[in-house]
């Protein structure tokens, strides 16, 4: 009768990429960032758990199972921490990925371990059915907030929206969009914001799995001969993964996608700025409001607080 009366915990899930981490010093530098500013603005309710996976090959599960228990140890909230194989999952999201591989992968062919950068367009495919909304989340990451606020941004997703995802802060796929802007000098597409479609970054995103799998529009843009043709039609060659994906198919379905307030995921990353966008940089890097994730994207240090 206890545990009927006590109801069911409610479980928040996030998932990082957490491959090569024992081999780098600078992944384990960052993952202790991320993990130690999760855990220092952390609150949850008693009856929540936050379920923390990483998407691991055995040296890094071996390294993040070592060092967990010590970053997690001041946590005023219930955790459980699952690892996921990276070549179990590689082995069911290749089938599905292989043909937009080659337009969003770096080098000519489709190689078979690029899948992975894919994971978050078919997670709704991958994961247990009941595992209805997942964060997924980069390495580079420092919370400055509660990250159960985050997950309270997909009670703000309208009837359409599937994923949550902030735009990208530099001028890059004005860059990649360039040929198809100057064919269409009057199109939206690669324009700085408010206006414009500055495109996504992928460092966190909000996943409803549920509405992915029930997104028949989003299915769709899943096969191969679709991604070919927008592929095509904006004469589209990435080398971004999922980011990239997540960016075309949302120049023509813009409704597929909430859009987290740049607070959300502050990237940092200033490169484009001394290749070429000087011009036009600071219209595109801008953010007002609080900042409640700095993203320390392309190695860029992350400042104290
Ligand atoms: N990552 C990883 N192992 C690697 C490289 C990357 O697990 O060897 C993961 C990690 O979670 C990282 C994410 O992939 O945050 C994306 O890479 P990164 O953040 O370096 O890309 P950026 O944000 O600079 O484009
Ligand atoms: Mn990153």
């Amino acid at each position: 009768a206890g545990a009927e009366l006590e109801g069911k915990p409610k479980r928040f899930h996030a998932l990082m990429m957490f491959t090569k981490v024992d081999k780098s010093l600078s992944l384990q530098q960052k993952f202790q960032t991320a993990m130690r500013s999760m855990v220092k603005h952390g609150r949850f309710l008693e009856d929540e758990i936050l379920v923390l996976h990483y998407v691991s090959d055995l040296g890094s599960q071996e390294f993040g199972e070592k060092m967990l228990p010590e970053l997690l140890l001041d946590a005023s909230f219930q955790y459980e921490v699952v690892f996921h194989n990276v070549d179990t999952l590689t082995e069911k999201l290749f089938p599905i990925v292989e043909a937009m591989q080659k337009h969003f992968s770096a080098g000519s062919g489709a190689y078979y371990s690029d899948a992975i950068f894919f994971l978050s367009v078919a997670m709704h495919r991958i994961m247990p059915a009941e595992l209805k909304r997942i964060v997924q989340l980069d390495l580079d990451l420092k919370f400055r907030s509660n990250i159960r606020d985050l997950f309270q941004e997909f009670n703000h997703f309208p009837s359409d929206a599937v994923i949550g995802i902030a735009r990208e802060m530099q001028p890059v796929y004005r860059h990649t969009f360039w040929q198809y802007r100057k064919e269409n000098p009057k199109s939206r597409v690669g324009d700085p914001p408010p206006d414009g479609l500055p495109g996504f970054n992928s460092g966190v995103m909000l996943l409803n799995l549920d509405s992915m799998r029930r997104s028949t529009v989003y299915n769709q843009l899943l096969e191969p001969e679709r991604v070919a043709r927008l592929a095509d039609k904006y004469h589209f060659r990435g080398h971004l993964g999922d980011q990239d994906f997540f960016t075309m198919i949302g120049m023509e379905h813009t409704e597929l996608f909430y859009p987290l307030t740049c607070g959300w995921n502050r990237q940092l990353c200033t490169w484009w700025r001394d290749h070429g966008y000087g011009d036009v940089f600071q219209l595109y890097y801008h953010c007002d409001g609080p900042v409640h994730i700095h993203h320390g994207n392309c190695n860029t240090p992350i400042p104290d607080d």
